[in-house]
């Protein structure tokens, strides 16, 4: 099916009536494009991926968890209640909300704030028509033209967008559209080539956690300030800290975004600090997204958005380390 390009704020407009629609949109104050709730009236930005993720649509850069009475022992959880249609979301972030689904909901533990915002949940995905200059997606398992984990997919087919529904929360938005829908036959133009690619084949982990222990992890992290500006634009990364905000008896505990590059993220309450400089804090951040997630889920932390290499004020690049990797006996 197809909807014509100029319908698609008709389309937007009847998905607001039933839930909160977030879009790709400029800033109001000229800042980065990001996913944020569509006020019925902006244009999507729709040039290429947005430099902020969408992972704040599921999990927040703060968040209450719980209030608490001192006095009275009292507890109260604070669940979400969001209900979000997201549209325009790229491949690659659609691959990055199934790597959150691994980190908050398998191996035995269901994060209930998360659950709460993934079941209300429903993406609507655009297949990319032009990679940026850091795009490596295709490297990591990721289709530019496709993203099958999506409930709705869709193309640019130049005047209208090709419409395929993957899953029922897909099928109940292209019910939604009906009257707006026209049966299509155009194929969607081949997806764009990214701009480079690198070596990320199963034997990558192995490979990596064989050099643990070389001196390239010092070379590597001599150059990183320790932002954290990786982290947080990073769709994949996922890591908290949780605080407590008092007033007299009562409080509330909340939670907020950490990064494993920060030199007090893994200090104990003894002071004793495992990854004491940017060597070690730089050598997990690699070691976490390409060896130890793909070893413990069997999926790799990174999707080759291309985020952290845009964005990082010191130049530093996770293709470089992949591509440090050729050659490199995985046996050690
Ligand atoms: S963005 Fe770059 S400089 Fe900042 S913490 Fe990450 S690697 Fe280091
Ligand atoms: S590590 Fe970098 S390239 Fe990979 S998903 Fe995160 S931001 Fe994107």
């Amino acid at each position: 099916m197809e909807l014509k390009k100029d319908r698609l704020l008709e389309a937007l407009a009847l998905l607001r009536e039933g839930s909160d629609v977030a879009l790709p949109l400029p800033a109001d104050d000229g800042g980065e494009p990001a996913f944020r709730l569509w006020d019925g009236v902006q244009e999507p930005f729709l040039g290429s991926n947005t430099s902020l993720p969408p992972k704040e649509l599921l999990f927040p850069r703060s968040e209450g968890m719980y209030g608490y009475n001192l006095k009275t022992g009292e507890l109260s959880d604070i669940l979400p209640e969001a209900r979000t249609a997201v549209f325009g979301i790229r491949p690659c972030d659609v691959k990055s909300i199934e790597n959150l689904d691994h980190a908050f909901l398998e191996k035995g533990y269901v994060d209930s704030y998360y659950r709460a915002r993934r079941d209300g949940l429903t993406t609507i995905a655009l297949g990319c028509s032009e990679a940026a200059r850091t795009c490596f997606c295709d490297s990591m398992g990721v289709a530019p033209g496709d993203a099958p984990g999506a409930d709705l997919m869709m193309n640019d087919l130049g005047d209208a967008y090709s419409v395929k529904a993957n899953t029922e929360k897909g099928e109940a938005v292209a019910k939604l559209w009906e009257g707006l829908l026209s049966k299509g036959g155009a194929k969607a133009p081949a997806a764009p080539a990214c701009g480079f690619s690198v070596k990320a084949d199963d034997s990558l982990p192995d490979r990596l956690t064989a050099r643990f222990d070389d001196p390239m992890w010092d070379s590597l992290s001599k150059a990183c300030i320790g932002c954290g500006c990786c982290s947080f634009i990073c769709p994949t990364c996922y890591c908290f800290d949780i605080g407590r905000e008092n007033r007299g008896a009562c409080g509330t505990a909340f939670r907020c975004w950490d990064s494993c590059m920060f030199s007090d993220y893994s200090r104990m309450a003894g002071g004793h600090n495992p990854r004491p400089s940017k060597k070690e804090r730089l050598r997990n951040r690699y070691l976490h997204k390409l060896a130890y997630f793909s070893q413990r889920y069997g999926a790799t932390l990174c999707v080759g958005c291309g985020r952290c290499i845009d964005k990082c004020p010191a130049n530093l690049d996770i293709t470089r380390v992949m591509d440090m990797m050729e050659g490199v006996d995985a046996n050690g």
